[in-house]
């Protein structure tokens, strides 16, 4: 059978290289749930929708057409045939993503989407995100819940807007932007950033990529 396996945990901890890398070396598909949220609240920002009206993104949720490319090796993202992989990345995104994934019809809209996509896997798939072995697929065939300090999270996802604008970052400023949004993520009442009870929890604070690679890869194959 497909082997399915869910990777959560808060921002900054590795995820999305990990899960890419797990997925790419077994030969399975992945999933980005961070990227699909990121493209619905770009649609929101893009058509006008005021993303603090709970109302309004909840009667919009249905509207945008989204796509995502399964390939660990180029993981696409479309929304009404447009490439998003560029736009849901800016800070007008992300300052709003936590507000628009709050809204439950959001979460209900995206939520199919993904067990679509998982059931259609023909080997298997790698989805991240935040509430995947706890909502999404509870019936995983390992879930793992990645963390790390606030520090280390902070430094990573400096790097990452780094490498993606050049310049300086503020890492004090990155890491209170990170902080806030796990902090909104934890606390919705639909569906929040938690660790499943039967999730494996790795910290990967002093781990290296390949490390945690390897440690998730074993885990699979146990
Ligand atoms: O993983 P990434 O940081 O790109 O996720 C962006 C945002 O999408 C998160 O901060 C969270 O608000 C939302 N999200 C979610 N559930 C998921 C994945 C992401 O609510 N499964």
């Amino acid at each position: 059978a497909p082997v399915i396996v869910a990777i959560d945990g808060p921002s900054g901890t590795g995820k999305s290289s990990t899960s890419r890398a797990v997925a790419a070396k077994l030969g399975l598909n992945y999933l980005d749930t961070g990227a699909q949220y990121r493209a619905i609240t770009w649609w929101m920002l893009k058509h006008g929708i005021d993303v603090r009206d709970a109302a309004a993104v909840a009667a919009a949720a249905d509207r945008p057409e989204i796509v995502s490319g399964t390939d660990p090796a180029d993981p696409t993202i479309t929304v009404d045939g447009a490439d998003a992989s560029g736009p849901i990345r800016t800070q007008e995104v992300t300052d709003a993503v936590s507000a628009v994934s709050a809204v439950p019809e959001v979460r209900a809209r995206i939520t199919e989407l993904q067990r679509a996509i998982a059931a259609s896997a023909p080997t298997g798939i790698v989805v991240e995100g935040r509430d995947i072995g706890t909502t999404v697929l509870p019936d995983a065939d390992l879930k793992v819940f990645l963390t790390a300090s606030p520090e280390a999270r902070a430094a990573r996802r400096g790097g990452e807007l780094k490498g993606r604008e050049g310049g300086q970052v503020d890492l004090d400023a990155t890491r209170e932007a990170l902080l806030r949004r796990d902090a909104a993520d934890s606390t919705r009442k639909t569906s929040p950033l938690k660790k499943a009870d039967d999730a494996v929890e790795v910290d990967t604070t002093e781990l290296t990529l390949e490390q945690v690679v390897e440690c998730v890869v074993t885990l699979i194959e146990e």
